[in-house]
């Protein structure tokens, strides 16, 4: 599959990791909006959050545990997480990924 994030998922495309296991991957974003701006991927494609059902809910879950982890063990106590879905929301990769925002205050959403 053409996919830039399965592409990083394989290691085929370089990535500054933080946190990998079997089912996730966390990497620097390459075009940082915030001092920490880390992206957080299921290695499974789903297109985004509107094709999650329940049979792929267990890795959103599982998502969530490393968010919090990954933010606990560096130290960054408030932060932003986002996933954008389509186009007109800012979604530029179609493959699901949770942006984690933090270092700066962050404005209002919208
Ligand atoms: P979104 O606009 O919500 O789809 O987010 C896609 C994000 O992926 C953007 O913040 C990009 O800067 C980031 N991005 C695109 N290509 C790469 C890459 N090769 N490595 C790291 N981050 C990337
Ligand atoms: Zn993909």
């Amino acid at each position: 599959m053409d996919c830039i994030f399965c592409k990083i998922a394989a290691g085929e495309i370089p990535s500054k990791k933080l946190y990998e296991d079997d089912a996730v991957l966390a990497f620097a974003d390459i075009e940082p909006k915030a001092p920490v701006h880390v992206l957080v991927i299921p290695k499974q494609h789903l297109p985004s959050a509107a094709a999650v059902t329940a049979e792929t809910a267990d890795v959103v879950g599982h998502i969530y545990t490393v968010i919090a982890s990954l933010c606990a063990e560096n130290g960054w106590n408030s932060y932003r997480v986002v996933t954008n879905v389509g186009p007109d929301a800012g979604q530029t990769v179609p493959h699901l990924h949770f942006h984690i925002l933090a270092g700066r205050t962050l404005g209002e959403m919208g």
